[in-house]
């Protein structure tokens, strides 16, 4: 497979559920979680999908994993098509393909030492024996920086940010190429925050991972990822390299959520555009879904047309009114 190909790639991808609605609950409405999102992920790369909770970025990474079955699109890895594969080809590729979740503490058997955590898929997928599963072990707790001494405790005996490190080493074991990361440092104090984002950063050079990192919080994705893809309710509305999205938002949605990051200086002149409601504001029938929050200078189509997503400028797409395509721009 060409170094040039995408790891990952997500096209035109769908989950849709069903919720009972009308008193008896007899009619059926369909919630679209996700609406044909496409995107990649580049060898050694990190694309972070960025959005407010129930947006869709978890749905994603379940779906990409296969833990969650898509209604529609295409799943390719290492150029692949899984989106219909099973048994052991599955199996096969899920090992290639590891999730880190938000919770260290609830993704951790607490009935069972780090030892056996982080030699449980090697014995599983690797079938080595017991003397080789303790060193690979002790090698992987250095790798994410914990000592020989933790192979014995349990996961209530370390703090979050320790946790978080032996998922990371379990994740590690079956020698992935892609790492989901589902919001892994946003139940981290802010000083263990960056701990583990600087060891991600320097596993991903040393072992030259992908990753297709989760977040709510465009500070940390900023740190951490190549290309920003911002997610609203189960559509991607604007995609772009990293520096792109955070030195020229062109989607309201971007600009408001850029605007609400901290500054250091108080005084950077920074005004902040305080979005209306929440996601709970229920998506209009028609037109752009995010039209009830805009903050923008609105057009008559925004109410009647949904728009799609288009090439504003090479490498940088939005779906926005406001913002013709690249090609029509030019005529
Ligand atoms: Fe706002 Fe209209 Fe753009 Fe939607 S299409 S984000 S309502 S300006």
């Amino acid at each position: 497979m060409s170094s040039e190909s995408p790891l990952l790639e997500v096209r035109a991808l769908s989950k849709h559920f069903a919720r009972r609605g009308g008193v008896f609950g007899q009619r059926k409405a369909i919630f679209k979680a996700v609406d044909e999102v496409s995107f990649s992920v580049p060898r050694g790369k990190t694309l972070g999908l960025v959005g407010e909770s129930g947006s869709g970025k978890t749905t994603i990474g379940k779906c990409a994993l296969r833990l969650v079955e898509p209604t529609a699109g295409q799943i390719l890895f290492d150029g692949q098509d899984i989106t219909h594969i099973s048994g052991r080809d599955l199996q096969r590729r899920r090992s290639d393909m590891q999730m880190i979740y938000q919770s260290p503490a609830a993704s951790l058997n607490g009935r069972m030492t780090v030892g056996e955590i982080i030699g449980e898929p090697l014995w599983l997928h690797e079938k080595l024996s017991g003397g080789q599963r303790r060193d690979r072990v002790m090698e992987l707790l250095h790798v994410v920086g914990l000592k020989s001494e933790h192979y014995y405790r349990f996961p209530h005996e370390f703090s979050g940010g320790q946790q978080q490190r032996v998922g990371i080493a379990r994740a590690l074991a079956v020698k992935p190429k892609l790492l989901i990361l589902d919001e892994p440092t946003s139940a981290l104090d802010v000083s263990v925050q960056a701990q583990v984002l600087n060891l991600l950063h320097d596993l991903q050079r040393q072992f030259g991972l992908s990753y297709l990192f989760i977040s709510h919080d465009l500070s940390v994705v900023r740190y951490l990822c190549d290309q920003v893809a911002l997610l609203y309710l189960g559509k991607v509305v604007e995609i772009a390299d990293v520096e792109t999205i955070f030195t020229r938002p062109k989607h309201p949605y971007t600009q408001a959520l850029i605007s609400a990051i901290p500054e250091p200086d108080p005084d950077g002149g920074r005004e902040q555009i305080l979005l209306k409601g929440d996601l709970n504001l229920r998506a209009p029938k028609q037109g752009c879904p995010f039209a009830p929050r805009c903050h923008a200078a609105k057009l008559a189509q925004c109410d009647t047309v949904a728009p799609p997503l288009v090439e504003v400028e090479p490498r940088h797409q939005v779906a926005c009114h406001l913002h013709p395509a690249l090609s029509s721009s030019r005529l």
